[in-house]
């Protein structure tokens, strides 16, 4: 599916891989500080990159990967979606352009801006009583993972003081066609899912799609930002198109196979906790139902737990509506 290189350029914040010709994917060190993946694009001409990781420290590495891969500074930066390890980044590239949908500028502006106001205002003490929770973890699994997620925001907090968000510079709606001299990038919203507006990125004549966190591979997802049915229909759009690989904004290099394993999961996920609302469960009893086994070996598994707190309250909201 992808090509090995050996003479890629290498990070502490992240692991290079060659999704095709004039693409690559940057997949974050679990606990760098980096968090979310990124992509990088040659359209010949002009360089491209997709999402701009949490610190700059990584963002800076992203940039030089960049430049070294394609012998040129970046043209355009696309944020997917608003939250921070996508968006930090981008004043790392100061001379490009940065482009987001419509609905997701403002939301990088007032809902990452108040995240990172709250980080540069309480930082030591955020990761202080991060760094004191990890000792009631006893699962060495989860407890490898919760220490990682603080060195992940021990390393944002150590670099946040003199941060600037970059808000974006053009905004679209629903589709923009990005042209270089070689080959075109096609930006896509259908909507939110993950977040209240998700954008994914198509190369087709690499066949590759840049999923941002629609598609998070072989992890729990985050949807306590988003829209689990929504999320759904968009996974149904996303499934029609013409393309083999599937970057995604966390986790491993997939094929298009991780489209249908994320609908998968979430439609199982959206029955756990409807069955929970059916019965009368607590929101304490849902919380400590058991990860399904198939999804025992992913990512992210403290996440389970809040998926199903947030899935119940959706499901109590609809049943007192209706
Ligand atoms: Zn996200």
């Amino acid at each position: 599916m992808t090509t090995a290189h050996t003479d890629l350029p290498s990070s502490p914040y992240f692991r290079l891989e060659q999704l095709g010709d004039h693409a690559w994917l940057a997949i974050a060190t679990p606990g760098s500080g980096a968090l979310g993946n990124a992509g990088i694009v040659d359209l010949g001409g002009a360089t491209l990159i997709f999402d701009t990781m949490m610190t700059l420290s990584a963002a800076r590495d992203l940039r030089a990967a960049a430049e070294a891969l394609t012998r040129r500074a970046p043209r355009y930066v696309v944020n997917s979606h608003f939250h921070l390890d996508h968006t930090t980044g981008n004043e790392v590239f100061d001379t490009a352009t940065i482009i987001s949908s419509t609905q997701t500028a403002p939301l990088i502006a007032e809902r990452s801006g108040e995240t990172l106001r709250e980080m540069q205002a309480n930082g030591a003490e955020i990761i202080a009583s991060e760094r004191a929770g990890l000792a009631t973890i006893t699962d060495p699994a989860l407890r490898l993972e919760a220490e990682q997620q603080v060195s992940d925001f021990a390393a944002m907090i150590a670099e946040v003081k003199g941060m600037r968000l970059r808000l974006p510079d053009i905004t679209f709606e629903p589709r923009m066609a990005i042209q270089g001299a070689e080959r075109q990038a096609r930006l896509m919203t259908w909507g939110g899912g993950h977040t209240p507006s998700d954008v994914v990125m198509c190369l087709p004549d690499e066949r590759v799609l840049f999923a941002g966190d629609l598609i998070f591979s072989r992890m729990h997802p985050s949807i306590f930002a988003g829209d689990a049915p929504e999320w759904l229909r968009i996974l149904g759009e996303m499934g029609k198109l013409d393309i083999d690989i599937v970057a995604p904004g966390h986790g491993a290099v997939a094929t298009r196979a991780a489209i249908a394993e994320q609908r998968e999961y979430l439609e199982t996920v959206m029955a756990l906790a409807r069955e929970a609302a059916e019965a009368g469960k607590t929101a304490d009893e849902v919380a400590a139902t058991p990860i399904p086994e198939r999804y025992r070996d992913w990512g992210f598994a403290s996440g389970f737990a809040r998926t199903m707190s947030v899935l119940l309250a959706y499901h109590q909201r609809a049943g007192e509506g209706a």
